[in-house]
């Protein structure tokens, strides 16, 4: 599975074989920092167009009015809105279609504040991957986080939980 976290920056988290795959160097899933236009604008990390640039919350309030958060902005509205929310739709359908093409994920769930856009936009979201992706590697589920905005909190508090009880199995297991 894949987990993207659409917030004021872009988050994300795979599990192989229901378990957290950190990666070498705990850096997994960084999907936020996948560089999706070489000439594209300025992340926070220094590079180019990374997917932070053009499909996160922050991008969308760029286009509006800059640092305005959307859920204002959208309370608000805004004649370029509509527009501004495609277009992050698609940035991230692309660069989660790298991602499909790459880990070949039986699901893909989106969270995050950007995700309480809700239905519209994750299947704008959906059929962009799909249509970028290979056409086997398309063949996943998409869903809305069940945690909604909190999912990644709440998933955060679960590793500390499980890691927890696996190091106190650990340490009974030595006595
Ligand atoms: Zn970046």
């Amino acid at each position: 599975m894949l987990f993207v976290a659409v917030g004021t920056g872009i988050g994300g988290a795979i599990t192989l074989g229901n378990r957290l795959w950190r990666g070498h160097t705990g850096v997994a899933g960084e999907i936020g920092n996948v560089t999706i236009d070489r000439h594209g604008s300025t992340c926070w990390c220094g590079r180019k167009g990374c997917l932070n640039t053009s499909a996160s919350g922050a991008a969308i309030e760029s286009q509006l009015e800059p640092g305005v958060p959307l859920s204002q902005q959208v309370q608000r509205g805004h004649p370029l809105l509509d527009l501004a929310i495609d277009q992050a739709a698609v940035a991230l359908g692309i660069g989660i279609a790298n991602a499909l093409n790459l880990l070949n994920p039986a699901l893909v769930v989106l969270g995050g504040g950007v995700a309480e856009l809700g239905q519209a936009w994750l299947d704008k979201v959906a059929a962009t991957a799909r249509s970028e992706a290979f056409p086997e590697a398309g063949q996943c589920g998409f869903e809305l986080a069940r945690a909604g905005y909190e999912a990644g909190s709440v998933g955060a508090a679960l590793l500390a939980m499980e890691q927890l009880k696996r190091s106190s199995l650990t340490q009974l297991s030595y006595r």
